[in-house]
């Protein structure tokens, strides 16, 4: 295949040769339009020479917007820093919030991965996020549904994945990437979904292989992810939004007369990261809206924004889980940076 290609700015070609077989899934995950002229093909292209280098592992479509949409945003838009997602499955068990489009459900056309797969995609583009990558490729595993249900027990569910296996494909993005950053979910997969606990799992695994020189070297040279970070929310940031939540009817904490009836929410001190994207609520917004299957025009986010302004919903919280605490300040002295005290 001849194909001209005019590369972005600090991108470069990492791979040129397409496997006959399934060409489409490896050009689409490689998650990058380099050019009109190459007629939509989507090729792996990673601008590995910039200084700071982030990943994100994240469970479902929509996951990356929801809980580090403006993170992402940020530092996408940072010329010094390129951010790669990593996203699991393609949430084929999702609800549907869009009447016409319930027919892709999953106890009826089950077609609905194909289509959130697009909306992940306008949502990268929302954010910036160009490099962004299916694990293993597009429907390699599956949504494995909320905790206790049938569809736990899908073959290809990520939740039944053996984990080491799951996270090869994973080390290869963090040897090919180099991150000194990798963001993913605590162990309760932050709210107790089974692949948002897979997610965490594979990435504890994959940067533990990643970092074993003896661990498929044919997969790149051994890298140490120097900060190893989880998604949290403070519940003083919570307090801040509980009642807003109230009122929209999509509220997910429907039921919780109180913030420490909430399956998620961590005392200020845990926190040791506060990251404020001031500016990228749009961005977040906008991403926010591409994932229309999943997000009601009356979801909590809007509805937060709406009624406390954009900056309610850029500012986004870490626990540092695994790594060297940077400078930070405020009583808690958290960081205000991912990368707070990284020095290569
Ligand atoms: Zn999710």
């Amino acid at each position: 295949m001849d194909v001209s290609l005019r590369l972005p700015p600090n991108k470069r070609l990492r791979r040129t040769t397409f496997p006959h077989a399934g060409i489409e899934a490896t050009l689409l995950d490689a998650g990058v339009v380099v050019s009109g002229e190459t007629a939509g093909y989507r090729w792996p292209v990673t601008d590995i020479d910039a200084r700071h280098r982030a990943v994100f592992v994240h469970a479902h479509p929509d996951d990356e917007t929801v809980s580090t949409g403006a993170t992402l945003a940020y530092y996408a838009a940072r010329p010094d820093t390129h951010v790669t997602l990593v996203t699991c499955t393609l949430g084929e068990e999702g609800e549907i919030h869009v009447d016409a489009l319930a027919k892709f459900a999953a106890n009826r056309s089950d077609q609905l991965g194909g289509y959130r797969y697009a909306e992940w995609l306008r949502a990268c583009d929302a954010l910036g996020v160009v490099d962004r990558r299916m694990l293993g490729g597009a429907g390699t595993w599956r949504d494995s549904g909320m905790m206790g249900t049938a569809s736990n027990d899908h073959p290809r569910a990520f939740w039944r994945a053996d984990v080491d296996a799951a996270a090869v494909p994973l080390v290869e993005v963090l040897r090919e990437i180099r991150p000194q950053v990798l963001v993913t979910y605590d162990p309760n997969g932050f709210y107790g979904h089974p692949d948002h606990i897979q997610a965490h799992r594979v990435s504890v695994a994959a940067a533990r292989l990643a970092a074993d020189s003896a661990f498929r070297p044919d997969l790149g040279p051994a890298h140490h992810v120097a900060k190893f970070y989880w998604t949290t929310v403070p519940k003083s940031a919570l307090a801040d939004g509980f009642e807003a939540l109230s009122r929209s009817s999509d509220n997910p904490f429907e039921g919780a007369a109180h913030i420490d009836d909430l399956p998620f929410g961590v005392s200020d001190d845990e926190v040791t990261t506060r990251i404020v994207a001031t500016g990228y609520g749009r961005h977040k917004l906008d991403a926010l809206a591409a994932h229309e299957t999943q997000v009601p025009p009356d979801n909590w986010v809007y509805v937060l924004a709406a009624e406390l302004g954009a900056d309610a919903v850029t500012t986004e919280h870490y626990i540092l889980a695994d790594g060297e605490r940077g400078p930070g300040d405020g009583p808690w002295m958290w960081e205000d940076d991912l990368f707070a005290g990284v020095t290569d």
